[in-house]
């Protein structure tokens, strides 16, 4: 880490991944690729390894962006009995504008929430173990 990304405030989960920049100086870049993480950031080496948005940003979009696009479908062909190739020119259009663009800055968001609020997988620790085999 550099010394100058220690004075920095962290960027706002959201800010930072909607511009898919590093969650901890806000000036690296998250991303290697459209949606592959980076392994780390490459002005404050951050290790991006405990991000682990999962089916996140999928859950989001679909909920967000492809219920519209169904309505739209069935809006188009429930009032003017389109033919398929109507769908085709303007509902397929319509569902990938509406739910590819936004993966990404809802995957930086989710992985900066991340870091911002550090959450990660529960786990025992060896002092609850010890307590609940005294307790049985
Ligand atoms: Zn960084």
């Amino acid at each position: 880490m550099t010394v100058a990304a220690d004075h920095r405030t962290t960027p706002s989960p959201i800010s930072a991944g909607i511009r898919g920049r590093c969650p901890r100086c806000g000036e690296g870049h998250m991303f290697d690729g459209f949606l592959k993480l980076a392994p780390r950031c490459e002005v404050c080496d951050l290790d991006f390894g405990f991000a682990d948005p999962a089916d996140g940003p999928a859950f989001f979009v679909i909920c967000f962006a492809c219920v519209p696009a169904v309505i739209l479908a069935l809006w188009i062909e429930v009032a003017f009995q389109a033919p398929y190739w109507v769908h085709l020119v303007t509902t397929l259009p319509f569902l990938l504008l509406t739910c590819i663009p936004p993966l990404r800055p809802l995957k930086g968001w989710l992985v900066a929430s991340q870091y911002h609020f550090r959450a990660e997988e529960g786990r025992l620790e060896d002092g609850d173990l010890e307590r609940r085999s005294r307790s049985s």
